[in-house]
């Protein structure tokens, strides 16, 4: 028996985000250093982490959610209303 049922290679569980995809995602005008000017960011949430990217120069950013979620009304509603966290 080599086939032990997996449907995934070694090392990969199923979890990672290709898979799974994100927890939430949702857009929001956010200041970009970049641009230096409030731009639309395509912004998503996954394990914790926020991530956004300008959608007009494409920079983009990590956060961790607790403080993001302190900050963003947006994030919070996207994800208490998800399934996500
Ligand atoms: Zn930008």
């Amino acid at each position: 028996m080599t086939d032990f049922g997996w449907n995934y290679p070694p090392g990969v569980t199923g979890n990672e985000y290709a898979i799974s995809g994100d927890e939430g995602s949702w857009e929001e005008d956010l200041e970009c250093k970049l641009c230096e000017k409030n731009t639309l960011h395509s912004c998503e949430v996954y394990r914790s982490i926020v991530s956004t990217m300008c959608m007009e120069c494409h920079d983009a950013n990590d956060y961790d959610s607790d403080w993001w979620f302190g900050v963003g009304d947006m994030a919070y509603d996207v994800v208490k209303d998800g399934d996500g966290v």
